[in-house]
């Protein structure tokens, strides 16, 4: 048998993305040895690629915003179905996350009198988001890198040794978490984890009584999708194995600009700045249809004429908002709709359109990555002529089932943040929200797997060897079923993809979602036979074969979750049920998973919000979500 490469820490962070990075500095700082894991290089991972910004209530452009003022927004952006212990912490600790981000030497965009600049964004009352033109993920990941080798510079100062409390390991995949036996003392608590090198093949073993998650989202499940490659829901899968519970699953962002030609790049996301800094949605006909896409409950926020929504661009106290900058979900359904009725653009989409809004120098200053991203994919010039937009699939407000402060899960040791954590955004999460979230939680985590560690009063959970034997046995499964006949592990991605996008897309019914979960056991079946040819050195589709396990698991997730919540909100739309149900709001949808691919759905009610909280919504806006019963205690009763 080969031999397995095997290292010991305290603390392993399974992904190097803002809220990967942020715990392993926190684990560091409170003197744990921490490994830091990322299935890509260090430095690709998705935070790199976010464009708008960081949400935060400094008040910096409107002194009039504040914690409850941005706490009030998340709540309604997720139709008041957020974890709402997460969202009050996310709106208090924000601020405090990106200041530390220029102590660490991040330098966001100013203001004219010096400080962090902050811009609009769908959903969010004020100004709010932190930025750095529109490459936020790019300066704030470089920030976080810089921050762990200036830690690794203090440490080889002291111990002679770079590595001694913070290494990273990077083309690294994990494929398997380990625990210790039911029957054991300690049993069932996390002992370390497993994976291969993606460069060799080689497999690796760390040994750790503590792991965060911080692996991202699921979006590569989908065809269409703003999400990169790495996106297969490893994280997610890895925790239901695990014996940890995911919530909220049915709930997926749709992002409503997506590039929508060529097709090569069908989905690439087009930032929501573009909304926020001016840009408009057309029709085929010319109209700027959103006005007429204002839900009830939106609409005393929203402006009624265009002429009063471009006033809003100078001056926000006195004009409302215009309806292109509602919450995501929104503005999705409503291009969803006008290219359904005919009115979309020549590719399949709708117009988003700046170069008649903004001159061509304060475009290029605003937006270089989008003037670059179409001038360079689809030889559009934004400064000239509209672009073609459409949804495409963005974000999961999903995620493992976490302790609000401390991050972990049901499973003692594994704790999860980022976009891997559910609860925090809801039934739909703002633009913005995920950056801020990443800092908060990913800090929180790296706190609470510490403290983890230290209750364990130095024992050490034993890995069990006949879980190494089986999670190395698993992952050469593709090699060893090379017999006939098995399934090329990329066709199977395909017609997974095809029937998430088709049939569990933006819009649902119960009986596609019936057909998608038939399928998705069809699918089951040829993805046990998935064959793979050539070696174990950088092998792609044997790669992509141990990833299909967990898009698959993932996949049942969303399709079982999708069906059983019988009403629309958020990030879930059901073409029968299209109304929002206050019966469903107290309702979180929790998953485990029964062996390898049986998933098992429980409904479990929400914690109620805290009333303090509860008291910062006035009553009228509070009926439109909550049950009378529910609101019995609100400081104005529930009338
Ligand atoms: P990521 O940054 O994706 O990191 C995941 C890490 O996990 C990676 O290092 C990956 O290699 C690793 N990993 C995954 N699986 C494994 C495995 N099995 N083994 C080892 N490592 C693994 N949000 C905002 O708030 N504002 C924005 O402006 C914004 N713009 C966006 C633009 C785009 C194009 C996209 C796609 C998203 C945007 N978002 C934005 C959302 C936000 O970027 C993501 O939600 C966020 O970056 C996720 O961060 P994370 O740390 O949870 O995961």
């Amino acid at each position: 048998t080969e031999e397995i490469e095997r290292y010991e820490f305290d603390v392993v962070v399974i992904g190097a993305g803002g809220a990967g990075l942020r715990a392993a500095i926190e684990a560091r700082a409170q003197g744990k040895r921490t490994a830091i894991i990322s299935k890509s290089l260090f430095g690709k991972a998705h935070t790199v690629m976010a464009e708008g910004g960081c949400a935060a209530a400094m008040g910096n452009v409107n002194p009039n915003d504040n914690w409850q003022v941005h706490f009030r927004d998340t709540m309604r952006g997720g139709k008041f179905l957020n974890n709402w212990r997460m969202a009050e912490l996310h709106a208090k600790e924000a601020p405090d996350r990106v200041w530390e981000l220029e102590t660490y030497g991040a330098l966001f965009d100013r203001t004219k009198d010096g400080k962090i600049s902050q811009r609009n964004f769908g959903g969010h009352s004020y100004p709010r988001l932190a930025h750095v033109g529109d490459r936020t993920g790019l300066e704030m990941i470089r920030t976080l890198q810089q921050k762990v080798v200036s830690l690794q510079q203090e440490d080889y100062a002291e111990t002679g040794d770079y590595e001694a409390n913070i290494r990273v390991f990077h083309e690294c995949t994990i494929t398997e978490i380990f625990k210790t036996g039911d029957d054991e003392n300690h049993g069932g608590r996390i002992a370390g984890c497993f994976g291969y090198y993606r460069a060799t093949g080689k497999f690796v073993r760390f040994d750790a009584p503590a792991i965060v998650l911080a692996t991202g989202g699921v979006g590569k499940s989908y065809q269409v999708t703003s999400n990169s490659w790495e996106y297969t829901g490893d994280g997610h899968a890895l925790a239901l194995r695990a014996g940890a519970t995911l919530i909220n699953m049915e709930f997926l962002q749709f992002h409503p600009t997506g590039m929508v030609w060529p097709p090569s790049v069908k989905g690439i996301l087009v930032t929501e700045s573009v909304r926020g800094d001016g840009g408009v949605l057309r029709n085929s006909e010319g109209e700027r249809f959103m006005f007429k896409y204002v839900p009830d409950v939106f609409r005393e926020q929203y402006a009624e004429t265009e002429e009063e929504g471009d006033r809003w661009y100078t001056d926000a106290d006195n004009n409302r908002r215009p309806p292109e900058l509602l919450p995501r979900d929104e503005v999705a359904r409503a291009i969803n709709s006008e290219v359904k009725a005919g009115r979309g653009s020549p590719h399949g989409g709708v117009f988003l359109d700046i170069a008649s809004r903004l001159s061509p120098e304060e475009i290029q200053k605003r937006l270089p990555s989008m003037y670059h991203q179409f001038k360079e994919l689809a030889d559009v010039d934004i400064t000239k002529e509209p672009m073609e937009v459409g949804p495409t699939c963005h974000y999961v407000m999903g995620g493992v089932e976490v302790d609000p402060d401390t991050a972990m899960s049901k499973v003692p040791g594994l704790f999860a943040a980022g976009e891997v954590a559910g609860g925090m955004h809801g039934s739909n999460r703002l633009g913005g929200n995920s950056l801020s979230d990443l800092i908060v939680f990913g800090r929180r985590s790296g706190l609470g797997a510490s403290e983890y560690v230290d209750s364990l009063g130095g024992v050490r959970p034993a890995v069990r060897i006949d879980d190494v034997a089986q999670a190395q046995d698993r992952a050469l499964l593709p090699f060893s079923s090379a017999t006939e006949g098995g399934e090329n592990p990329f066709v199977v991605q395909l017609e997974l993809q095809k029937t998430m996008n088709d049939l569990v897309g933006i819009i649902r019914k119960a009986d596609e979602v019936e057909l998608a979960l038939k399928a998705l056991q069809d699918i089951a079946t040829k993805a046990k036979t998935v064959t793979v040819e050539g070696g174990r050195v950088f092998n792609p589709g044997w790669h992509l074969a141990l990833d299909l396990r967990n898009m698959l698991l993932v996949s049942l997730c969303v399709a079982k979750a999708a069906l059983e919540r019988q009403e629309s909100r958020g990030g879930h739309t059901r073409d029968d049920f299209p109304v929002m149900d206050s019966d469903w709001r107290h309702l979180l949808l929790v998953l485990s998973a029964n062996g390898e691919d049986d998933v098992h759905l429980v409904r479990q009610e929400q914690v109620p919000m805290r009333p303090d909280l509860l008291d910062l919504f006035e009553l009228d806006e509070l009926k439109k979500y909550y049950t009378g019963e529910e609101l019995g205690g609100h400081r104005a009763g529930a009338g």
